[in-house]
Protein backbone atom coordinates (compact mmCIF):
# COMPACT_ATOMS: atom_id res chain seq x y z
CA UNK A 1 0.00 0.00 0.00
CA UNK A 2 1.94 3.07 -0.88
CA UNK A 3 0.82 6.63 -1.39
CA UNK A 4 -0.38 6.14 -5.07
CA UNK A 5 -2.70 3.12 -3.57
CA UNK A 6 -6.32 4.28 -4.49
CA UNK A 7 -7.89 4.52 -0.88
CA UNK A 8 -10.46 1.40 -1.64
CA UNK A 9 -11.94 0.62 2.36
CA UNK A 10 -9.81 -2.41 3.22
CA UNK A 11 -11.13 -5.89 3.21
CA UNK A 12 -12.19 -7.91 6.24
CA UNK A 13 -9.37 -10.14 7.18
CA UNK A 14 -10.08 -13.78 8.38
CA UNK A 15 -8.24 -15.19 11.15
CA UNK A 16 -7.62 -18.99 11.69
CA UNK A 17 -7.96 -20.79 14.81
CA UNK A 18 -4.66 -22.67 15.46
CA UNK A 19 -6.39 -25.50 17.34
CA UNK A 20 -9.28 -26.39 14.94
CA UNK A 21 -7.73 -24.56 11.89
CA UNK A 22 -10.87 -23.06 10.64
CA UNK A 23 -11.57 -19.48 9.99
CA UNK A 24 -13.47 -18.40 13.30
CA UNK A 25 -12.53 -14.66 13.55
CA UNK A 26 -12.35 -11.70 11.46
CA UNK A 27 -11.51 -8.04 11.47
CA UNK A 28 -11.13 -5.01 9.38
CA UNK A 29 -7.41 -3.17 9.30
CA UNK A 30 -7.70 0.25 9.13
CA UNK A 31 -7.69 2.14 5.57
CA UNK A 32 -4.37 3.70 4.52
CA UNK A 33 -6.08 7.56 5.02
CA UNK A 34 -7.28 5.79 8.67
CA UNK A 35 -3.76 5.03 9.33
CA UNK A 36 -2.58 8.11 8.47
CA UNK A 37 -4.84 9.97 10.60
CA UNK A 38 -4.31 7.71 13.42
CA UNK A 39 -0.24 8.56 13.46
CA UNK A 40 -1.05 12.38 12.67
CA UNK A 41 -3.24 12.22 16.08
CA UNK A 42 -0.55 10.59 18.10
CA UNK A 43 1.63 12.73 16.60
CA UNK A 44 -0.18 15.73 17.56
CA UNK A 45 -0.62 14.73 21.18
CA UNK A 46 3.46 13.63 21.49
CA UNK A 47 5.08 17.24 22.38
CA UNK A 48 2.62 17.20 25.50
CA UNK A 49 3.24 13.57 26.59
CA UNK A 50 7.25 14.57 26.48
CA UNK A 51 6.91 17.75 27.74
CA UNK A 52 5.17 16.07 30.98
CA UNK A 53 7.65 14.78 32.10
CA UNK A 54 8.90 11.35 33.28
CA UNK A 55 7.17 11.21 37.00
CA UNK A 56 4.01 11.53 34.56
CA UNK A 57 4.87 9.22 32.05
CA UNK A 58 5.33 6.56 35.03
CA UNK A 59 1.92 7.42 36.45
CA UNK A 60 0.34 7.49 33.50
CA UNK A 61 1.60 3.59 33.05
CA UNK A 62 1.02 2.68 36.44
CA UNK A 63 -2.52 3.54 36.15
CA UNK A 64 -2.61 1.26 32.22
CA UNK A 65 -1.36 -1.64 34.38
CA UNK A 66 -4.09 -1.70 36.46
CA UNK A 67 -6.53 -1.44 33.91
CA UNK A 68 -4.33 -4.44 32.27
CA UNK A 69 -5.15 -6.30 35.78
CA UNK A 70 -8.53 -5.31 35.23
CA UNK A 71 -8.88 -6.98 31.66
CA UNK A 72 -6.57 -9.98 32.19
CA UNK A 73 -9.04 -12.62 32.06
CA UNK A 74 -10.41 -11.56 28.15
CA UNK A 75 -6.43 -10.64 27.33
CA UNK A 76 -4.91 -13.70 28.68
CA UNK A 77 -8.17 -15.27 27.05
CA UNK A 78 -7.90 -14.21 23.54
CA UNK A 79 -4.33 -14.46 23.76
CA UNK A 80 -5.03 -18.30 24.32
CA UNK A 81 -6.82 -18.87 21.38
CA UNK A 82 -4.68 -16.52 19.21
CA UNK A 83 -1.95 -19.31 20.20
CA UNK A 84 -3.67 -21.69 20.99
CA UNK A 85 -1.28 -21.68 24.52
CA UNK A 86 -2.64 -21.65 27.77
CA UNK A 87 -0.10 -21.22 30.24
CA UNK A 88 2.55 -19.09 28.05
CA UNK A 89 -0.20 -16.73 27.51
CA UNK A 90 -0.26 -16.16 31.14
CA UNK A 91 3.85 -15.76 31.09
CA UNK A 92 3.05 -13.39 28.22
CA UNK A 93 0.66 -11.09 30.62
CA UNK A 94 3.18 -11.73 33.75
CA UNK A 95 6.13 -10.65 31.27
CA UNK A 96 4.23 -7.51 30.21
CA UNK A 97 3.23 -6.39 33.55
CA UNK A 98 7.05 -6.93 34.77
CA UNK A 99 8.23 -4.85 31.70
CA UNK A 100 6.44 -1.57 33.19
CA UNK A 101 7.34 -2.38 36.01
CA UNK A 102 11.23 -2.18 35.45
CA UNK A 103 11.00 -0.08 32.72
CA UNK A 104 9.26 2.76 35.26
CA UNK A 105 11.95 1.81 37.65
CA UNK A 106 15.14 2.49 35.17
CA UNK A 107 13.80 5.03 33.34
CA UNK A 108 14.00 7.99 35.53
CA UNK A 109 18.17 7.19 35.91
CA UNK A 110 18.19 6.83 32.17
CA UNK A 111 16.69 10.21 31.20
CA UNK A 112 18.62 12.10 33.45
CA UNK A 113 20.94 14.51 30.89
CA UNK A 114 24.49 14.13 31.25
CA UNK A 115 26.51 17.54 31.16
CA UNK A 116 30.38 18.20 31.14
CA UNK A 117 32.68 20.69 30.24
CA UNK A 118 35.27 20.48 27.16
CA UNK A 119 38.59 19.58 27.85
CA UNK A 120 39.95 21.00 24.27
CA UNK A 121 38.41 24.55 25.70
CA UNK A 122 37.83 24.66 29.68
CA UNK A 123 35.18 27.87 28.88
CA UNK A 124 32.77 25.62 26.91
CA UNK A 125 30.70 23.74 28.91
CA UNK A 126 27.78 21.05 27.65
CA UNK A 127 24.33 19.44 28.12
CA UNK A 128 23.12 16.98 26.43
CA UNK A 129 19.77 17.49 25.59
CA UNK A 130 17.50 13.47 25.52
CA UNK A 131 14.81 14.51 21.55
CA UNK A 132 12.42 11.70 21.61
CA UNK A 133 11.98 10.61 18.28
CA UNK A 134 8.03 11.48 17.68
CA UNK A 135 6.04 8.29 16.77
CA UNK A 136 8.08 4.61 16.71
CA UNK A 137 6.13 2.74 14.80
CA UNK A 138 6.50 -1.06 16.05
CA UNK A 139 5.59 -4.20 14.04
CA UNK A 140 5.12 -7.59 15.60
CA UNK A 141 4.89 -11.06 14.75
CA UNK A 142 2.46 -13.83 15.75
CA UNK A 143 4.76 -16.18 17.86
CA UNK A 144 4.70 -13.72 21.02
CA UNK A 145 1.77 -11.52 19.81
CA UNK A 146 1.58 -9.18 23.48
CA UNK A 147 5.41 -9.38 24.08
CA UNK A 148 6.66 -8.10 21.08
CA UNK A 149 3.85 -5.75 20.58
CA UNK A 150 5.16 -4.45 24.12
CA UNK A 151 8.64 -5.02 24.46
CA UNK A 152 9.75 -1.85 22.55
CA UNK A 153 6.81 0.25 23.18
CA UNK A 154 7.18 0.59 26.67
CA UNK A 155 10.22 1.82 26.39
CA UNK A 156 9.48 4.20 23.96
CA UNK A 157 6.50 5.52 25.77
CA UNK A 158 8.33 5.70 28.77
CA UNK A 159 11.26 8.28 27.18
CA UNK A 160 8.67 9.98 25.52
CA UNK A 161 7.52 9.09 22.50
CA UNK A 162 3.84 8.14 20.64
CA UNK A 163 3.84 4.63 19.73
CA UNK A 164 1.70 3.21 16.40
CA UNK A 165 1.98 -1.16 17.20
CA UNK A 166 0.83 -3.17 13.90
CA UNK A 167 0.38 -6.56 15.51
CA UNK A 168 0.44 -9.55 13.26
CA UNK A 169 -2.45 -10.31 10.87
CA UNK A 170 -2.09 -13.64 12.18
CA UNK A 171 -2.97 -13.24 16.28
CA UNK A 172 -5.11 -10.37 16.25
CA UNK A 173 -7.86 -11.24 19.09
CA UNK A 174 -5.79 -9.96 21.66
CA UNK A 175 -6.22 -6.10 20.69
CA UNK A 176 -9.88 -5.95 21.78
CA UNK A 177 -9.80 -6.27 25.27
CA UNK A 178 -6.55 -4.80 25.27
CA UNK A 179 -7.75 -1.52 23.65
CA UNK A 180 -10.12 -1.34 26.68
CA UNK A 181 -7.85 -1.21 28.59
CA UNK A 182 -5.49 1.69 26.93
CA UNK A 183 -9.02 3.14 26.52
CA UNK A 184 -9.25 3.37 30.05
CA UNK A 185 -6.34 6.00 30.65
CA UNK A 186 -6.88 8.68 28.30
CA UNK A 187 -3.77 10.37 28.20
CA UNK A 188 -2.35 7.04 27.59
CA UNK A 189 -5.08 6.37 24.78
CA UNK A 190 -3.88 9.72 23.43
CA UNK A 191 -0.11 8.37 22.33
CA UNK A 192 -0.73 4.96 22.34
CA UNK A 193 -2.43 3.09 19.29
CA UNK A 194 -2.77 -0.90 18.19
CA UNK A 195 -4.46 -1.26 15.21
CA UNK A 196 -3.53 -5.29 13.57
CA UNK A 197 -3.37 -5.72 9.99
CA UNK A 198 -1.45 -7.63 7.18
CA UNK A 199 1.37 -6.50 5.55
CA UNK A 200 0.01 -3.76 3.75
CA UNK A 201 -0.89 -2.08 7.01
CA UNK A 202 2.73 -2.65 7.97
CA UNK A 203 4.21 -1.08 4.95
CA UNK A 204 1.96 1.67 4.92
CA UNK A 205 3.06 2.68 8.65
CA UNK A 206 6.59 3.12 8.04
CA UNK A 207 6.49 6.27 6.35
CA UNK A 208 4.28 7.74 9.09
CA UNK A 209 6.66 7.13 11.63
CA UNK A 210 10.12 8.23 12.95
CA UNK A 211 11.61 4.82 13.33
CA UNK A 212 10.46 1.45 12.85
CA UNK A 213 10.92 -1.35 15.66
CA UNK A 214 10.07 -4.53 13.45
CA UNK A 215 10.15 -8.35 14.88
CA UNK A 216 10.11 -10.76 11.72
CA UNK A 217 11.83 -12.75 9.72
CA UNK A 218 14.43 -11.62 7.45
CA UNK A 219 12.48 -11.83 4.58
CA UNK A 220 10.15 -9.11 5.90
CA UNK A 221 12.76 -7.56 7.83
CA UNK A 222 14.83 -6.66 4.82
CA UNK A 223 11.80 -5.14 3.26
CA UNK A 224 11.07 -3.16 6.40
CA UNK A 225 14.42 -2.21 5.98
CA UNK A 226 14.96 -1.05 2.65
CA UNK A 227 11.40 0.88 3.03
CA UNK A 228 12.62 2.57 6.15
CA UNK A 229 16.27 3.69 4.29
CA UNK A 230 13.61 5.13 1.35
CA UNK A 231 11.64 7.15 4.52
CA UNK A 232 15.38 7.87 5.90
CA UNK A 233 14.45 6.78 9.45
CA UNK A 234 16.26 4.22 11.53
CA UNK A 235 14.76 0.19 11.90
CA UNK A 236 15.76 -1.72 14.78
CA UNK A 237 15.34 -5.10 13.66
CA UNK A 238 14.93 -8.47 15.33
CA UNK A 239 14.65 -11.29 13.21
CA UNK A 240 15.11 -14.64 12.95
CA UNK A 241 17.98 -17.16 14.40
CA UNK A 242 19.17 -20.23 13.93
CA UNK A 243 20.72 -21.15 17.49
CA UNK A 244 23.30 -23.37 18.05
CA UNK A 245 24.42 -25.33 21.03
CA UNK A 246 27.33 -27.02 22.15
CA UNK A 247 27.42 -29.79 24.66
CA UNK A 248 30.93 -30.20 25.54
CA UNK A 249 32.75 -33.79 26.81
CA UNK A 250 32.31 -32.84 30.36
CA UNK A 251 28.89 -31.67 30.94
CA UNK A 252 26.38 -33.25 32.91
CA UNK A 253 24.57 -35.70 29.76
CA UNK A 254 21.24 -35.81 31.94
CA UNK A 255 21.10 -32.08 32.40
CA UNK A 256 22.30 -31.39 29.18
CA UNK A 257 19.43 -33.91 27.33
CA UNK A 258 16.59 -32.01 29.28
CA UNK A 259 17.80 -28.45 28.73
CA UNK A 260 17.96 -28.78 25.22
CA UNK A 261 14.56 -30.43 24.67
CA UNK A 262 13.11 -27.91 26.58
CA UNK A 263 14.93 -24.82 25.21
CA UNK A 264 14.02 -26.08 21.60
CA UNK A 265 10.84 -27.38 21.67
CA UNK A 266 9.44 -24.98 24.35
CA UNK A 267 6.18 -23.42 22.51
CA UNK A 268 6.56 -25.66 19.99
CA UNK A 269 9.91 -23.88 18.80
CA UNK A 270 7.90 -20.90 17.93
CA UNK A 271 10.14 -18.50 19.34
CA UNK A 272 13.59 -17.08 17.87
CA UNK A 273 15.42 -17.87 20.32
CA UNK A 274 14.73 -21.48 20.16
CA UNK A 275 17.90 -23.60 19.85
CA UNK A 276 17.73 -25.33 16.27
CA UNK A 277 21.14 -27.22 16.14
CA UNK A 278 22.38 -29.35 18.94
CA UNK A 279 26.40 -30.27 18.45
CA UNK A 280 27.47 -32.77 20.96
CA UNK A 281 31.02 -34.00 21.78
CA UNK A 282 31.43 -37.52 20.21
CA UNK A 283 32.73 -39.39 23.80
CA UNK A 284 28.98 -38.57 25.10
CA UNK A 285 27.05 -38.35 21.93
CA UNK A 286 25.51 -42.18 21.79
CA UNK A 287 24.74 -41.79 25.33
CA UNK A 288 23.20 -37.83 24.73
CA UNK A 289 20.94 -39.05 21.68
CA UNK A 290 19.32 -41.52 23.73
CA UNK A 291 18.70 -40.16 26.29
CA UNK A 292 17.07 -36.43 24.32
CA UNK A 293 15.14 -39.24 22.42
CA UNK A 294 13.58 -41.04 25.17
CA UNK A 295 12.45 -37.43 26.82
CA UNK A 296 11.02 -36.22 23.36
CA UNK A 297 9.24 -39.14 23.19
CA UNK A 298 7.56 -38.53 26.52
CA UNK A 299 6.62 -35.03 25.68
CA UNK A 300 2.39 -34.46 25.26
CA UNK A 301 1.07 -32.79 22.97
CA UNK A 302 -2.10 -30.44 23.50
CA UNK A 303 -4.67 -33.00 21.96
CA UNK A 304 -7.49 -34.29 22.27
CA UNK A 305 -7.55 -32.66 25.81
CA UNK A 306 -6.33 -28.86 25.36
CA UNK A 307 -5.58 -29.15 29.62
CA UNK A 308 -2.55 -31.39 29.46
CA UNK A 309 0.81 -31.48 27.72
CA UNK A 310 3.84 -29.58 26.98
CA UNK A 311 3.42 -28.95 23.13
CA UNK A 312 0.47 -26.51 21.21
CA UNK A 313 -0.29 -26.78 17.61
CA UNK A 314 1.80 -24.48 14.97
CA UNK A 315 0.06 -20.94 15.36
CA UNK A 316 0.41 -20.52 11.80
CA UNK A 317 -0.92 -23.68 9.95
CA UNK A 318 1.35 -23.51 7.02
CA UNK A 319 5.08 -23.14 9.24
CA UNK A 320 3.54 -26.80 9.49
CA UNK A 321 4.39 -27.49 5.85
CA UNK A 322 7.90 -25.68 6.44
CA UNK A 323 8.70 -27.59 9.37
CA UNK A 324 8.07 -31.20 7.36
CA UNK A 325 9.45 -29.76 4.23
CA UNK A 326 12.21 -29.70 6.22
CA UNK A 327 12.65 -32.93 7.42
CA UNK A 328 11.47 -34.70 4.46
CA UNK A 329 14.61 -32.96 2.75
CA UNK A 330 16.81 -34.31 5.89
CA UNK A 331 15.38 -37.86 5.24
CA UNK A 332 15.97 -37.44 1.79
CA UNK A 333 19.59 -36.64 2.42
CA UNK A 334 20.26 -39.49 4.91
CA UNK A 335 18.84 -38.36 8.35
CA UNK A 336 17.58 -40.58 10.73
CA UNK A 337 13.91 -39.83 12.84
CA UNK A 338 14.73 -40.99 16.27
CA UNK A 339 11.78 -39.45 18.04
CA UNK A 340 8.72 -37.57 16.06
CA UNK A 341 9.16 -36.45 12.75
CA UNK A 342 5.28 -36.06 11.61
CA UNK A 343 2.86 -33.88 11.53
CA UNK A 344 -0.39 -34.75 12.97
CA UNK A 345 -3.73 -32.82 11.40
CA UNK A 346 -6.10 -32.69 13.75
CA UNK A 347 -7.89 -29.34 12.17
CA UNK A 348 -4.81 -27.39 13.86
CA UNK A 349 -1.40 -29.10 12.82
CA UNK A 350 0.97 -30.47 15.74
CA UNK A 351 4.43 -31.93 16.12
CA UNK A 352 5.82 -34.36 18.61
CA UNK A 353 9.11 -33.38 19.76
CA UNK A 354 11.60 -34.59 16.66
CA UNK A 355 14.86 -35.93 16.95
CA UNK A 356 17.23 -35.89 13.84
CA UNK A 357 20.58 -37.57 13.68
CA UNK A 358 22.91 -38.32 10.92
CA UNK A 359 22.46 -34.44 9.52
CA UNK A 360 24.87 -32.63 7.73
CA UNK A 361 25.13 -28.81 6.70
CA UNK A 362 23.56 -29.58 3.29
CA UNK A 363 20.48 -30.06 4.56
CA UNK A 364 17.86 -26.88 5.04
CA UNK A 365 17.20 -28.35 8.91
CA UNK A 366 21.05 -26.93 9.74
CA UNK A 367 20.30 -24.17 7.76
CA UNK A 368 16.63 -22.66 7.82
CA UNK A 369 15.22 -20.92 10.31
CA UNK A 370 12.81 -24.06 11.18
CA UNK A 371 10.40 -22.50 13.83
CA UNK A 372 8.96 -26.10 15.25
CA UNK A 373 9.60 -28.50 17.90
CA UNK A 374 12.72 -30.23 16.08
CA UNK A 375 16.64 -30.99 17.02
CA UNK A 376 19.11 -32.44 14.83
CA UNK A 377 22.03 -33.67 16.58
CA UNK A 378 25.68 -33.66 15.14
CA UNK A 379 28.77 -34.69 17.00
CA UNK A 380 31.92 -33.30 17.26
CA UNK A 381 35.49 -34.11 17.64
CA UNK A 382 37.28 -30.81 19.40
CA UNK A 383 36.24 -27.90 20.47
CA UNK A 384 37.70 -26.09 17.25
CA UNK A 385 35.07 -28.02 15.05
CA UNK A 386 32.40 -26.77 17.38
CA UNK A 387 33.04 -23.48 17.60
CA UNK A 388 33.36 -24.03 13.31
CA UNK A 389 29.92 -25.38 13.15
CA UNK A 390 28.16 -23.61 15.67
CA UNK A 391 29.64 -20.35 13.79
CA UNK A 392 28.15 -21.84 10.40
CA UNK A 393 25.11 -20.22 8.28
CA UNK A 394 23.76 -16.62 8.08
CA UNK A 395 22.22 -15.99 11.56
CA UNK A 396 23.38 -14.58 14.45
CA UNK A 397 20.96 -14.31 17.08
CA UNK A 398 21.69 -16.34 19.56
CA UNK A 399 23.45 -19.84 21.06
CA UNK A 400 24.16 -21.86 24.44
CA UNK A 401 27.10 -23.53 25.38
CA UNK A 402 26.61 -26.54 28.00
CA UNK A 403 29.97 -28.03 29.77
CA UNK A 404 31.17 -29.26 32.83
CA UNK A 405 32.10 -25.73 33.65
CA UNK A 406 30.80 -21.91 33.33
CA UNK A 407 34.87 -21.13 33.01
CA UNK A 408 34.98 -23.45 30.11
CA UNK A 409 31.66 -22.67 28.64
CA UNK A 410 32.46 -19.07 28.48
CA UNK A 411 35.96 -20.29 26.76
CA UNK A 412 33.51 -21.19 24.10
CA UNK A 413 31.00 -18.54 24.10
CA UNK A 414 33.35 -15.79 23.86
CA UNK A 415 34.29 -17.52 20.44
CA UNK A 416 30.77 -17.70 18.96
CA UNK A 417 28.91 -15.67 16.14
CA UNK A 418 26.17 -14.32 17.91
CA UNK A 419 25.01 -11.40 20.08
CA UNK A 420 23.78 -13.37 23.49
CA UNK A 421 24.93 -17.05 24.23
CA UNK A 422 23.11 -19.01 27.05
CA UNK A 423 25.80 -20.69 29.34
CA UNK A 424 24.68 -24.05 30.89
CA UNK A 425 20.98 -23.23 29.91
CA UNK A 426 19.52 -22.74 26.26
CA UNK A 427 17.36 -19.52 25.20
CA UNK A 428 17.77 -17.55 28.43
CA UNK A 429 17.55 -14.49 26.39
CA UNK A 430 13.81 -15.02 25.97
CA UNK A 431 13.99 -14.70 30.23
CA UNK A 432 16.17 -12.09 31.05
CA UNK A 433 16.44 -8.16 29.50
CA UNK A 434 18.84 -6.44 31.72
CA UNK A 435 22.04 -7.37 29.53
CA UNK A 436 22.64 -5.84 26.34
CA UNK A 437 22.70 -7.80 23.00
CA UNK A 438 23.09 -7.46 19.46
CA UNK A 439 22.08 -9.44 16.96
CA UNK A 440 24.75 -10.66 14.74
CA UNK A 441 24.87 -11.43 11.12
CA UNK A 442 21.48 -11.64 9.00
CA UNK A 443 19.42 -12.09 12.73
CA UNK A 444 19.01 -8.17 13.13
CA UNK A 445 20.26 -4.51 13.17
CA UNK A 446 20.36 -1.34 15.32
CA UNK A 447 20.78 -0.73 19.03
CA UNK A 448 19.98 -3.44 21.84
CA UNK A 449 16.33 -3.95 22.64
CA UNK A 450 18.10 -5.09 25.82
CA UNK A 451 19.83 -3.23 28.80
CA UNK A 452 19.68 0.68 29.24
CA UNK A 453 19.58 0.87 25.32
CA UNK A 454 16.37 -0.28 24.64
CA UNK A 455 15.31 3.08 26.03
CA UNK A 456 17.68 4.75 25.25
CA UNK A 457 17.91 4.39 21.59
CA UNK A 458 14.72 6.13 20.95
CA UNK A 459 16.45 9.40 22.45
CA UNK A 460 17.95 11.64 19.77
CA UNK A 461 21.40 13.27 21.74
CA UNK A 462 21.39 16.75 21.15
CA UNK A 463 24.37 18.76 22.37
CA UNK A 464 23.80 21.77 24.11
CA UNK A 465 27.42 24.14 23.78
CA UNK A 466 27.42 27.39 25.94
CA UNK A 467 29.84 29.29 25.92
CA UNK A 468 31.02 30.88 29.12
CA UNK A 469 34.10 32.81 28.49
CA UNK A 470 34.37 35.27 25.46
CA UNK A 471 34.32 33.25 22.28
CA UNK A 472 36.86 33.54 19.51
CA UNK A 473 37.32 36.23 17.75
CA UNK A 474 38.07 36.34 14.22
CA UNK A 475 41.30 37.72 14.18
CA UNK A 476 42.68 35.24 16.26
CA UNK A 477 42.81 33.82 12.61
CA UNK A 478 45.13 35.82 10.76
CA UNK A 479 48.03 34.14 9.31
CA UNK A 480 49.96 36.84 10.16
CA UNK A 481 50.45 35.77 13.44
CA UNK A 482 52.25 33.20 12.42
CA UNK A 483 55.05 35.77 10.62
P1 LIG B 1 6.37 -13.85 10.91
O1 LIG B 1 5.24 -13.17 11.66
O2 LIG B 1 6.07 -15.17 10.38
O3 LIG B 1 7.69 -13.71 11.55
P2 LIG B 1 6.77 -11.77 8.93
O4 LIG B 1 8.17 -11.44 9.14
O5 LIG B 1 6.30 -11.84 7.53
O6 LIG B 1 6.38 -13.14 9.53
O7 LIG B 1 5.81 -10.78 9.70
C1 LIG B 1 6.13 -10.02 10.83
C2 LIG B 1 5.25 -8.80 10.82
O8 LIG B 1 5.55 -8.03 9.65
C3 LIG B 1 3.76 -9.05 10.77
O9 LIG B 1 3.11 -8.09 11.59
C4 LIG B 1 3.42 -8.81 9.32
O10 LIG B 1 2.08 -8.42 9.09
C5 LIG B 1 4.36 -7.67 8.97
N1 LIG B 1 4.66 -7.51 7.55
C6 LIG B 1 4.60 -8.43 6.55
N2 LIG B 1 4.99 -7.90 5.38
C7 LIG B 1 5.29 -6.59 5.62
C8 LIG B 1 5.76 -5.50 4.81
N3 LIG B 1 5.99 -5.64 3.50
N4 LIG B 1 5.99 -4.33 5.41
C9 LIG B 1 5.78 -4.15 6.73
N5 LIG B 1 5.34 -5.14 7.54
C10 LIG B 1 5.09 -6.34 7.00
Amino acid sequence: MSAATPLAPPAPIRVRNPRTGEFDYEFTPPSAAALGEIAGRLRAAQPAWRDAGIEHRIEVLSRWKAALERHKADIVGALATDTARRLIAFGEFGSTLGAIDRWCREAPQLLREPEGTSGAVPSIRWRNQYVPYPLVGVISPWNFPLVLSFIDAIPALLAGCAVLVKPSEVTPRFVTPLKRAIEEVPELARVLAVEPGAGETGAALIPLVDVVCFTGSVKTGRIVAEACARAFIPAFLELGGKDPVIVTASADVERAAETVLRASVLATGQACQSLERVYVHESIYTDFVARLSEKARAVGITWPDANRGEIGPFIWGRQAEVVQAQIADAVAKGARVLAGGEVEDHGGKWLRPTVLVDVTHEMDVMTEETFGPVMPVMKYRDVDEAVRLANFGVYGLSAAVIAGSLEEGEAIARRLDAGGVSLNDGALTGVMHECEKHSFKLSGMGGSRMGSAGLTRFLRRKALLMQTGAPAAIRQFDEALLN
